[in-house]
């Protein structure tokens, strides 16, 4: 949160399973958009957060398979765990308060009396997350008995149902949406409350999320008939939540939108930017939109033509240079003869580039130092750059040169054949 200087412009709070991304797309296009829209137009002055019932080890499993950006605080395990930025650092002032009334072993001797639970995965089960599966014929009554056996231990636990399948018992103070009501006091605490809010969800156990007061909230087109039903009952009127018609990220940019919290056009859907009527000069934009050129010209989903040859010739300064992540230096100028040869050769692979972390600071009244990371996957193999390039504000005309470009590989996600990566 250090990062921003002032109140985020819009804070998105999102779950992740068929939500920010869908199982059913493998190649993640609609989280791919979202992606390049975030990065270009919203990085660098809100906040992302992840709400998910994964635990941590199967969150991190998860980054790790899918094209997914680095949030600013991850919420797991059910709102029972909240971690900030991209080393994670524990809020251990949250998971004091969930300790009040709580009993984890009670629960474990109350559970283990019903056959119907079936226990997940030691992975699932956390400090305040016990968890089971159970089939849905026999869960209304297998709840209530539930229920009723831990009350009578005078506890304070909430147990939440999801997806037909998934049982959680959790502390009655944790849930996704009192993670976030407890963020928001933190924000409020640090004059830092976000100017809007938005959460995004699809099943049971996101419907808390929709309670936390003054957000605007999407259930995306593919939610759970069970999120659909809480909502008709308990927010039919609110004009702040709506069912968005498409499905997982891609109904997130479409509420976006829907509330004009700002730029809904994903960098990605712009077929043609010579076209564009969307003119925008920040730095921020022209990363995104130089590597989504570079992917669909290796990809051969643009014509190889002269024309854009020219205007990648008059983005390199002549002068600059490029040290690629293996520590050679080159001249921009061979960056021009390298995209020549590259065109076409991931053609009909299942390849793509997302970047991530993208920050921006002007150093100069027209220079401006861009840091990213770099994604590049080609089917299962995925590697990544640290990336910083100094980019200069062209005189005459709009737009930018590229002076400079400076890549390092992000630790263990190098490649040793020099030839795999070319910037
Ligand atoms: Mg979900």
């Amino acid at each position: 949160m250090d990062r921003l200087n002032g109140p985020p412009r819009l804070m998105i709070v999102s779950d992740l399973d068929f939500t920010m991304f869908d199982h059913e797309e493998p190649e993640n296009l609609s989280l791919l958009r979202f992606n390049a829209l975030w990065e270009a137009y919203y990085r660098h002055d809100s906040l992302l957060v992840y709400s998910t019932g994964r635990s941590p080890r199967i969150y991190k499993q998860l980054r790790n398979e899918k094209p997914l950006l680095t949030p600013d605080i991850t919420i797991m395990s059910v709102g029972t765990e909240i971690a900030y930025g991209e080393p994670m650092v524990p809020d251990y002032d949250w998971e004091q308060r969930l300790n009040l009334n709580w009993d984890r072993d009670i629960i474990t001797q109350e559970t283990a009396k019903f056959p119907q639970l079936i226990p997940q995965s030691d992975t699932e089960q956390r400090p305040h997350k016990v968890s089971f599966f159970l089939e849905k014929p026999n869960s209304l009554e297998v709840i209530k008995a539930l229920s009723e056996s831990l009350e009578k231990h005078k506890l304070d636990v909430k147990i939440i149902y999801s997806h037909g399948t998934a049982l959680d018992v959790l502390p009655k103070s944790a849930d996704k949406g009192q993670a976030l009501a407890y963020l928001q006091r933190r924000f409020k605490a640090n004059g830092r409350v976000p100017l809007s809010s938005l959460v995004c969800g699809d099943s049971g156990n996101d419907a808390e999320l929709f309670t936390v007061p003054d957000v605007f909230g999407v259930m995306v087109g593919n939610a759970q008939e069970e999120l659909l039903q809480w909502c008709a009952e308990n927010a039919r009127n609110n004009p702040n939540i709506i069912h968005s018609t498409e499905r997982c990220a891609s109904g997130i940019i479409q509420a976006i939108g829907k509330f004009s919290f700002g730029p809904n056009v994903s960098p990605r859907d712009i077929k043609d930017w010579g076209k564009c009527r969307v003119n925008v000069l920040s730095p921020g934009y022209e990363v995104v939109k130089f590597y989504l050129l570079y992917e669909r010209w290796r990809r051969a989903e643009v014509e190889k033509s002269d024309q854009i040859l020219q205007n990648l010739k008059s983005s390199f300064y002549p002068l600059g240079t490029f040290v690629h992540p293996s520590g050679t230096e080159q001249p921009m100028s061979k960056c021009e003869d390298m995209m020549k040869r590259l065109y076409g050769d991931k053609q009909g692979k299942q390849y793509c580039i997302w970047l991530d972390r993208v920050s921006t600071s002007q150093i100069g009244s027209d220079a401006w130092l861009v840091k990213f990371d770099k994604w590049e996957s080609t089917g299962e193999e995925r590697h990544c750059c640290l990336t910083t390039v100094l980019l200069n504000t062209k005189q005459a005309e709009e737009g930018f040169t590229w002076m400079h470009i400076h890549q390092t590989w992000l630790d263990g996600m190098e490649t040793k054949h020099r030839t795999v990566w070319f910037l």
